[in-house]
């Protein structure tokens, strides 16, 4: 009897240590009933290696550190989502409502009518959707603008004769002033590392930066006067560049300036904004381990600091805690401090729409104006040479901290949170730190290499 009773306790003990050391943890989807419409659902976790887990009936991947993520396709209604090892079961009730199909709304045309920019720093597009690579120029509140269309949720603006622009009809409100802009003057002026360009018109205008591989090209649209009503100026680039829009009462004044060019091997002169992803209730990325990215982007900010410190440069941070700070912020702070430099440091994770989460991995690198791709280059050689993260690629997207034209930005998504095989990278101690010299290497080779 006595022996029973110990047999018994040693079996609860075998039955509770298996448990906790083979039961796996489920991170993403974070409720087991809940409502997703997207084409897929995505879990993440971790578990004990030598436990093989299948979700519904399909085996799931799982590396050397325990470490899984894995999709299911989800039909209309409810999807049931079983999640199975020796050891542990769990069932998650999914429900997918479709959105309602996207509708392509209808242009309406009509007769030109005045309208004015309510705000500064609205974004005018080369299509009527409000997201994506599309915008032409921040214009100014209280600029003009000739409106002949709408289509959705936007307006189209007459530019010249081949150039039109939209705008969203809540940045806009429509005047009966009868506004007849003149132009005055148009100069320009250059200094030791700078040029300034000034347009003047008696009233405030739209206006349009290009690229081309030697120039910018600064215009002002007068579209009351007549189609051809456009003020060009080309401007030489220099190697390095930032560029500043200012428009007071009529008058443009573009400035472009050289980026300072630092003794050979430091950053001496340059001022670097570090700028870790998230913080506080924004954690961002969640990753098969269960950690926050917000955490991991701090820690590989601080080692940035102290290195770009030890090169020379002056290193301003957005965050140095865990705390919120919003993304307008971090770049008034870039902005207040005349920034050459802005860095922004994340680890990146899948959408639920991609299927294959295996194939989601390695290092990118993202810029928005073209006077960032040569830094964005230079930093993914870097940091994908001295990381050995696999080349996910250098690309454009319009994030808000490396829109500004004022400094060159760019947003480094050093791995993926939600692989598998990043994550053992990820989650080594010395991963910030080489982290954060690969991306000093970056910055150094970018500033100090002659052409
Ligand atoms: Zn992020």
């Amino acid at each position: 009897m006595k022996n029973m009773r110990a047999i018994f306790i040693l079996l609860l003990i075998l039955i509770f240590s298996a448990n906790t050391t083979f039961a796996y943890e489920i991170f993403l989807p974070k409720e087991k009933k809940t409502i997703m419409n997207t084409n897929y659902a995505f879990f993440i976790g971790k578990t004990n290696r030598d436990v093989p887990i299948t979700i519904n009936d399909e085996r799931v991947y799982i590396a050397s550190n325990g470490a899984f993520s894995h999709s299911i396709k989800l039909k209309n209604g409810e999807n049931r989502i079983i999640i199975k090892s020796d050891y542990k079961t769990q069932i998650y009730k999914i429900y997918k409502n479709y959105p309602e199909s996207y509708l392509n709304p209808e242009l309406v045309e009509f007769e030109p009518q005045t309208y004015i920019v309510k705000k500064d720093n609205t974004p005018l597009r080369s299509t009527p959707i409000d997201y994506g690579m599309n915008r032409i120029s921040h214009l100014f509140e209280g600029t003009n603008l000739l409106i002949n269309g709408s289509k959705g949720n936007f307006y189209r603006v007459m530019l010249s004769k081949n150039k039109e622009a939209w705008i969203q009809k809540n940045a806009v409100e429509q005047t009966s002033n009868n506004v007849n802009p003149k132009f005055i003057t148009m100069n320009s002026e250059t200094f030791k590392n700078a040029s300034k360009h000034i347009i003047e018109f008696t009233e405030k205008l739209p206006y349009t930066i290009d690229e081309t591989d030697n120039e910018i090209i600064f215009k002002v649209y007068n579209p009351v006067a007549s189609e051809d009503s456009v003020y060009t100026i080309n401007i030489r680039k220099p190697k390095n560049y930032t560029y500043d829009t200012l428009l007071h009462k009529g008058v443009y004044i573009f400035k472009v300036s050289e980026l300072p060019k630092p003794e050979k091997r430091t950053l001496e002169g340059l001022t670097i904004v570090v700028d870790p992803g998230h913080g506080g209730t924004e954690k961002g990325a969640i990753g098969c381990l269960g950690d926050y990215e917000k955490d991991i982007n701090l820690k590989i900010a601080n080692e940035l600091k102290n290195i770009l410190c030890l090169m020379g440069a002056n290193v301003i941070m957005t965050r140095e805690c865990d705390g919120n700070i919003e993304l307008d912020d971090r770049v008034k702070l870039a902005k207040k401090n005349a920034s050459n430099l802005f860095i922004s440091i994340h680890l990146n994770s899948i959408p639920d729409v991609k299927f294959d989460v295996h194939k989601n991995k390695g290092t990118s690198v993202y810029y928005y104006n073209k006077n960032s791709k040569k830094l964005a280059e230079s930093v993914f050689d870097s940091v994908t040479n001295e990381l050995n993260t696999r080349k996910d690629g250098i690309k454009t997207a319009s994030f808000a901290v490396i829109r500004p034209t004022e400094y060159i930005g760019i947003l480094i998504e050093v791995a993926y949170m939600t692989n598998p095989i990043d994550s053992i990278l990820y989650s080594k101690p010395e991963f910030p730190r080489d982290t954060a010299k690969a991306i000093a290497e970056g910055i150094l080779n970018y500033t100090t290499t002659e052409e």
